[in-house]
């Protein structure tokens, strides 16, 4: 089984972080793979360059074997001028490279519940699991009967199938977010613990979100 953790990453910061690991381990992963995107459908475009996400990802998970940066949505972009990032594409290629194994692909609350607005979110599900992640401050709007027949009781059926399934796990609540980073940064207040030191630095070094 592995995971998969979309994200636009601007920046990375320890609300990701944490969950990834947490839910490698919850969910006895081989890997979770951290999928920067390069034009998020869904909302507006990054603060920062696609190049200075990945590395600010690549600085963060430096000596952590178990979280991969996988750059496919960046680097289809790059071929393919400017075509979206829709997560039912990149969960498709996934799909090509491992047909054996149990895909799971992880998402905060806040992500789930406008889920429905995502581009073929119901092929979402041939291809993967959903597991929703508890986000502080997002609380799971009521379940439709598309939603309620997937439902899985227990971690068992993720790894039973390889697709299919939803399921919700607890994790540690970490009310942290890129856009409360970037704002803190463009009002001259430390981000401090919120994030890596390694990601500090470069947004430093880089003059990032000063402006916001
Ligand atoms: P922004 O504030 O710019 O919207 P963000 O902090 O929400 O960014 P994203 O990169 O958009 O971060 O999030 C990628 C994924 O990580 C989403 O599925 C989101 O729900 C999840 N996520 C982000 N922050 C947290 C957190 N603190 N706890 C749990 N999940 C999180």
């Amino acid at each position: 089984m592995i995971g998969i953790f979309g994200g636009t990453f601007d920046p990375v910061h320890y609300g990701h972080l944490r969950s990834a690991l947490e839910v490698k381990e919850l969910f006895g992963l081989s890997e979770v793979r951290l999928i920067p995107c390069a034009s998020p459908p869904h909302r507006n475009q990054p603060a920062a360059s696609a190049l200075m996400r990945l590395q600010m990802l690549e600085l963060a998970v430096k000596n952590r074997p178990g979280l991969k940066i996988d750059t496919r949505e960046l680097d289809r972009h790059n071929q393919l001028n400017n075509v979206p990032s829709y997560m039912v594409d990149t969960l498709k290629s996934l799909r090509h490279e491992l047909p054996n194994q149990s895909l799971l692909l992880f998402i905060g609350s806040d992500a789930f519940n406008s889920l429905t607005t995502w581009h073929q979110w119901r092929q979402l599900f041939d291809v993967a699991h959903i597991v929703v992640m508890t986000r502080p401050g997002f609380e799971i709007q009521q379940l439709d009967d598309f939603f309620k027949s997937r439902l899985a009781d227990d971690k068992q059926a993720l790894a039973q199938n390889r697709a299919g399934k939803l399921f919700f796990q607890q994790i540690t609540q970490l009310d942290i977010s890129a856009t409360a980073i970037r704002q803190m940064i463009a009002k001259k207040q430390n981000p401090g613990f919120l994030l890596p030191d390694a990601v500090i630095e470069y947004i430093n070094e880089h003059k990032l979100y000063q402006a916001y």
